[in-house]
């Protein structure tokens, strides 16, 4: 055990964030590196070593959280990166960009604050590859079988890490020209430096994973040869097919999906428009709306702050957190678990040209312009159903707007057609208790299984694909699998 007082003794200290001011003028993380590392032994000593610790359950992963904090705590840090190793690929990803369910599930956030997990966990992660507790594994022997795993976001890359150091030969198949999936394209470099994502894919270049860019399967390459070359195939294609606003006047210029307009700026700090070139879609001087008040929304929030926007609004059809909830969300966030998101941090701060706001239980009725979107007509919801109040309806101006409103499950396409993939009733890939689908050899993990969800269900779901195909291919397996496909 940790600290045996710790929890009693030690005020936990949350990650502090770089100033308003100095951040909205990068794109670097929000939280300062290595700003953690004189505290991090002493928080994670709060950990309280639980008889039964609700944390390893809270984790879709079932980190080992109780071990790894209390390796942190006596500074030895090659122990906890084998520890924290063990359960998660991609410790430095989830470190960042994680919700961290396992603090909502740790026994001193019932009267107290939880221990900072996810803080422990990215500094546990950073000095291992600082100090080189990350080092390529690669197998001792390869076991002459061969699988294709389709798409390279953190499902894709920790099946094939998973399956690559089980001794099979992987090649992952991405239709981009960067690997990551929405690691790489949809999560701003503000929330997670991309620079992460490369570390990783040279280290299991060097374990043996081969890595294909620039291939649609389906389009680009027939999935039907391409399952006839290989022993197994993965389908990690993600849900990525975005939620519409069927509202008159969507057809006008300057009204687009948050993931046309993120990868785009992404791509600016790639340098792919060159030096200090701007984003073909670029919220500069304009009046921006972003209709959708989730995760999406917030990313869209913190990149138009960046890029200078005049003003920008946040539409949330639900009601204010704390107000009237909708009947199917009758519980209240834990107040020592909800935390406010940096971008509305940034915004509240007001900083930039503008007035920015965040509107709640407001649904969107018409957008208004000439050839160019001017505007938005919008009214107050009653917050049970849904509907527009009457009398309520105001005018937003608006040139620039971004649809943050979800995404509807996989793309349903040739490849799809190709495997002979049925949906389900959610519109996500059918598949069993083993992750495999109706068309022999052919799996699929990830968002493409589940529907839009978190990076670290998209690891465990990876991992646990992973063992699902070691055992097809061998008869056996010892790879670790945390979650099941039912499982939410
Ligand atoms: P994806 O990451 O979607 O990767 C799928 C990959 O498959 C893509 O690279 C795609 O190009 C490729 N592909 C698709 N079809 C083909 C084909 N036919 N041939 C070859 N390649 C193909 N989660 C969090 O935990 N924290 C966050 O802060 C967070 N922020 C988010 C922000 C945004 C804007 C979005 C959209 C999502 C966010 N998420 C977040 C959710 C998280 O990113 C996803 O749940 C996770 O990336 C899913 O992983 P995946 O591997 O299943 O799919």
């Amino acid at each position: 055990m940790a600290d045996p007082k710790g929890f009693l003794t030690t005020p936990v200290l949350l990650w502090e964030r770089r100033p308003v001011e100095e951040r909205v003028r990068d794109w670097h993380e929000v939280y300062r590196p290595g700003a953690l590392l004189p505290v991090i032994s002493a928080q994670a000593g709060r950990c309280m070593d639980c008889g039964i610790p609700f944390c390893h359950s809270g984790c879709p992963l079932g980190n080992l959280i109780p071990e790894w904090n209390d390796y942190a705590y006596r500074g030895d840090w090659a122990a906890a990166s084998e520890r924290l190793h063990a359960t998660n690929n991609f410790p430095e990803f989830t470190g960042r960009v994680c919700p961290a369910p396992c603090e909502s599930a740790c026994v001193l956030a019932i009267n107290s604050d939880p221990v900072t997990i996810k803080n422990v966990e990215v500094t546990i992660a950073d000095k291992a590859w600082a100090e080189g507790h990350a080092p390529p594994r690669p197998p001792e022997r390869l076991s002459g079988r061969t699988v294709a795993v389709i798409g390279s976001g953190p499902a894709g890359l920790a099946a094939a890490q998973q399956l690559t150091r089980a001794g099979h030969t992987v090649v992952v198949y991405e239709r981009d020209d960067r690997l990551g999936g929405l690691l790489r394209y949809g999560i701003p470099e503000f929330k997670m430096e991309k620079r992460h994502i490369n570390r990783r894919v040279a280290q299991m270049t060097a374990e043996g994973t081969k890595f294909r860019t620039g291939r649609d399967v389906g389009r680009d390459l027939d999935a039907t040869k391409l399952r006839r070359r290989f022993d197994a195939v993965v389908v990690a294609t993600g849900a990525t097919a975005c939620r519409e606003l069927a509202v008159p006047g969507r057809e006008l210029a300057g009204i687009h999906q948050a993931m046309e307009f993120l990868p785009l700026a992404n791509r600016v700090q790639e340098g792919d428009f060159g030096a200090d070139a701007v984003s073909p879609i670029d919220a500069r001087g304009r009046d921006v709306v972003i209709v959708g008040g989730g995760d999406t929304g917030a990313d869209c929030l913190g990149t138009v702050l960046r890029q200078g926007a005049r003003s920008v609004v946040q539409l949330d059809i639900n009601p204010r957190p704390g107000d009237d909830r909708a009947p199917h969300e009758p519980w209240p966030v834990h107040p020592k678990v909800h935390r406010v998101s940096p971008a509305h941090e940034e915004a509240g701060a007001g900083v930039g040209r503008g007035e920015h706001g965040r509107v709640f239980a407001t649904s969107t009725l018409r957008f208004a312009g000439d050839r160019r979107v001017r505007a938005l007509h919008v009214a107050e919801v009653e917050p049970a159903t849904r509907t527009p109040l009457p009398g309520t309806d105001a005018e937003l101006p608006a040139d620039l707007v971004l649809l943050a409103l979800g995404f509807d499950g996989p793309e349903l396409g040739p490849l799809a057609d190709q495997l002979g993939l049925e949906a389900d009733e959610r519109g996500t890939f059918l598949r069993g208790e083993g992750y495999e689908t109706g068309r022999d050899g052919v799996f699929v993990a990830g968002d493409a299984g589940r529907g839009q969800s978190l990076v670290v269900w998209a690891i465990a779901e990876g991992r646990s694909c992973a063992a699902a195909v070691d055992r097809y291919l061998t008869g056996e397996t010892t790879l670790h699998a945390p979650v099941a496909p039912v499982d939410r």
